[in-house]
C-alpha cells in the first residue's frame, strides 16, 4: 500500500469508516491525508453532519408534543 492516499481511497475509508474504525495505520494515514487536503476534510465533515441527522431521525418522536398556543 501506498503511504499517501489518493482522495478517492480516502473518501471510500472514510465511508468505511462510518461503520466499522479502519486499522490504527491506515487510520494514521487517514489523518495524514486530512492534514493536507482540504477538499477532503471537507467530505469528512459532510459525513460527520449526514451520520449525525441520520442519528436524529432514528431517535424516538417525543410522545408528549407540546400543545399549540
Ligand atoms: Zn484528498
Amino acid at each position: 500500500m501506498k503511504l499517501m492516499l489518493d482522495c478517492r481511497a480516502l473518501t471510500k475509508l472514510l465511508s468505511q469508516s462510518q461503520d466499522h474504525a479502519p486499522p490504527l495505520a491506515i487510520q494514521a494515514r487517514m489523518r495524514l491525508h486530512l492534514m493536507t487536503c482540504q477538499a477532503c476534510r471537507n467530505v469528512d465533515e459532510q459525513m460527520r453532519f449526514v451520520r449525525k441527522a441520520m442519528q436524529a431521525v432514528r431517535v424516538d418522536p417525543p410522545t408528549d408534543l407540546p400543545a399549540a398556543k
